[in-house]
Parts: structure tokens; C-alpha cells; sequence
């Protein structure tokens, strides 16, 4: 049996990736849509085999209530809209699995961790990256010493956004800028990569005066962040730079790049020792389908994703550290306790 999703928002990452991805799932099908565009709702519920009546607005989503068959909804709204159908969801009893970042600011992230567990059904940050084959290998030569003693590492993710007034530039629906968006990537695959959190951080932001794109989000951050171990990580994000999205990892017997790190298909994994360059190809498989199938056996298996909200509210914390360096100028020293306000 397959786990039925309802898709709410149908923008870009639903048209163009997650409506094709239920198609290779194999323990998930789409079972309804939601949207304030009924026509919008209408073609893509029949373009995906579903009838009229699996169409629904953001005004009856309740109604789901009465399908049994749609046991999850999957989020894909503007940042800030997460809490808001979290909370809808978790009330009438469904599973959520939640677009990143997990909310707009840390008290919505927090508040939809309490939500979902109140209510007793799951909440999974979808992180699709920590689902792929090709992560877990580098997770694996990271943590297995294959590098050596990991020293360093540099974390780029940069896109240009552009003005086209879009919610990605309003902090209302969006929480913040670049860090929110893109920079999340470099933070929470670090994490992943080293399975240790932070001790401790400094960053900055800027954003080039005048550009009307940047009047309420910042454009870019660097940050560097320290590990237990030595372990220094250097990120940067932005909005205003021609997409590039790498990470490399230097330990004392080599080093591991991921270019692309980050991006749907293609990504490249290569270790580079003085003795040699080795390349490490997996087959592709559809990320977003591979993350889907992984909260339905959750689901069905009754057990907790590997990204569960408190996953998503760890990296909002950060963020929120990020934020408060880069306005203070000052470095924010960790108590590393995920799950905990320790550090605030
Ligand atoms: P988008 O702008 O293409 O789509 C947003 C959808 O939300 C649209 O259907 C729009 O109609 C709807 N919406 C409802 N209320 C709205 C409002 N007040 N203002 C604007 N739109 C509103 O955005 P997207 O790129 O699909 O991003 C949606 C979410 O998915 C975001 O949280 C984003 O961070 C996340 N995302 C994740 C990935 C990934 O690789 N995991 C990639 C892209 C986007």
C-alpha cells in the first residue's frame, strides 16, 4: 500500500519536480492538490490522474479531514506560510512533510514542532539532499577517516534572484534572504556530513546599496563556524552570483569536493589524494522521490524521519545565531544542544 499526499502550493518546485517525483515513488502516490487557483488546481490534478474532486482551496483543506487515503500533506508555500498549514494539518490529523526552510523564524519553527507532536502525527523537514546516495557516500568518507583528520571546510551556494517581486525578497513571506534559501544548504549538509553541531560562530551580511532587490532581505552572508575537533567551516551565500554550488571538505590525507553539492541531478563526487583523483558515481535516482518514499515508510513503519522538524528548528537556530553575529559583529559561542535554547 502506498501512503496518499495532499500537495499544498503548486509553484515552481511542484510543477517541475515534486509532481513527477510522486510518479517514481514507490511507496507514495498524490492524491490530492491544493490551491487558491482552482484552474491551476483543476490542470494539474488531471494531468496527474486525479478527478475534480481532489482539487481543493486553501479555504477546504479541512475538508481532507474526510480522506481517509490522504494519511500526509506536503507544504510548498512561501516561508512563512509553513506554520499556518502545519498547524491546519496537524489538527485534522495529518502527517506533514515540510518544505525548507521549516519556517520563517524560530518561534514558528518551534511552534510547529510542538503542533505536530500535540497532535501525534509526524513532521519531516525535506531536506532532500541528507536522502541521497551520493551525500551518504561522502557522509561516509567523511566519518570513516577516509580524508584523514578533517581540518577545513568551504561551503559556496550562490544564486541570482532576480526583481521580479517575487516572495522571495519580501521578509513578510520569506524570514530572510539568501541565508534562508540557499545558505541553509551549505549549513545543515556540514552538519550532516560531520554528524556534530557547532560550538561556535561569527558572520556578516551584506547587501549592495541600492539594489531595490535587497531593500528588506540581505543579498549575501559568510560565516565561519567552528566543530568540536578544530574543524573550521567558511560558508557564503548569495542572491546577487552566478549559481555555483560546492563544498569541499580538506582533510590531512585529502581532500572531498562535491560540485555540483547541491543541485537536482549531476552532482560529482570526487576525492583527491596526493596519489590520486577518484571519482564517485552512483546511479541517479529522482532526490525528491527518494525523500517522499523515506516519510512513507516513516509513515507506515511508524518510525521518525532521519530529518524531523527538530532537524529544521536546530538549523533555524543557527540562523538565528548567524543573524544576531552579523548585527552585533560580535562571534556567538554554541552550548551545542540540539533541541535545546542553550545557545540562545
Ligand atoms: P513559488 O513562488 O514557485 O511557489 C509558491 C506557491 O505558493 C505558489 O503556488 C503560490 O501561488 C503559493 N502562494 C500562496 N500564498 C502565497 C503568497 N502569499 N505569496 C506568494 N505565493 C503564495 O515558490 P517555490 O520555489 O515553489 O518555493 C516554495 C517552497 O519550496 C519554499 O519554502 C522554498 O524554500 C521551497 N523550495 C525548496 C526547494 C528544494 O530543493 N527543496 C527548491 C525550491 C523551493
Amino acid at each position: 500500500r502506498q501512503v496518499g499526499y495532499a500537495v499544498i502550493g503548486l509553484g515552481e518546485l511542484t510543477l517541475e519536480e515534486l509532481l513527477p517525483a510522486w510518479a517514481v515513488g514507490k511507496r507514495s502516490r498524490l492524491a490530492a492538490v491544493v490551491s487558491d487557483d482552482h484552474d491551476k488546481a483543476l490542470r494539474a490534478a488531471r494531468a496527474y490522474g486525479l478527478t475534480e474532486a481532489d482539487a481543493y482551496s486553501y479555504d477546504t483543506f479541512e475538508e481532507l479531514q474526510s480522506r481517509p487515503d490522504v494519511q500526509a500533506v506536503y507544504i510548498v508555500l512561501p516561508n512563512s506560510l509553513h506554520r499556518e498549514y502545519t498547524e491546519r494539518a496537524a489538527r485534522i490529523g495529518k502527517h506533514v512533510l515540510c518544505e525548507k526552510p521549516l519556517a520563517g523564524s524560530v518561534e514558528d519553527a518551534g511552534a510547529m514542532v510542538a503542533a505536530c507532536r500535540d497532535a501525534g502525527v509526524k513532521l519531516m523537514t525535506a531536506y532532500r539532499c541528507q536522502y541521497t546516495p551520493l551525500h551518504w557516500r561522502a557522509r561516509d568518507l567523511v566519518q570513516g577517516g577516509d580524508l584523514g583528520s578533517v581540518k577545513l571546510i568551504h561551503s559556496v551556494n550562490v544564486q541570482v534572484e532576480p526583481a521580479d517581486g517575487q516572495w522571495r525578497l519580501k521578509r513578510e513571506l520569506a524570514g530572510g534572504g539568501s541565508l534562508l534559501d540557499v545558505g541553509l544548504y551549505c549549513l545543515n549538509t556540514i552538519r550532516f556530513l560531520l554528524g556534530t553541531e557547532p560550538t561556535s560562530l561569527w558572520a556578516q551580511t551584506h547587501s549592495t546599496p541600492g539594489d531595490p532587490r535587497f531593500g528588506e532581505v540581505e543579498e549575501s552572508v559568510t560565516w565561519v563556524m567552528t566543530f568540536p575537533g578544530g574543524v573550521t567551516a567558511q560558508c557564503s551565500c548569495s542572491y546577487g552570483a552566478a549559481h555555483t554550488r560546492t563544498l569541499d571538505v580538506y582533510g590531512s590525507e585529502g581532500r572531498l569536493q562535491l560540485d555540483p553539492a547541491f543541485d537536482y541531478t549531476n552532482l560529482n563526487l570526487r576525492v583527491h589524494t596526493p596519489e590520486a583523483i577518484t571519482e564517485h558515481r552512483l546511479k541517479e535516482t529522482d532526490q525528491f522521490a527518494l525523500e517522499i518514499d523515506h516519510f512513507s515508510a516513516c509513515i507506515q513503519e511508524g518510525r521518525e524521519p532521519f530529518t524531523p522538524g527538530e532537524e529544521g528548528l536546530q538549523d533555524q537556530r543557527l540562523m538565528d545565531a548567524i543573524y544576531r553575529s552579523a548585527r552585533t559583529g560580535q562571534p556567538v559561542t554554541l552550548d551545542a544542544v540540539p533541541g535545546t535554547d542553550a545557545f540562545r
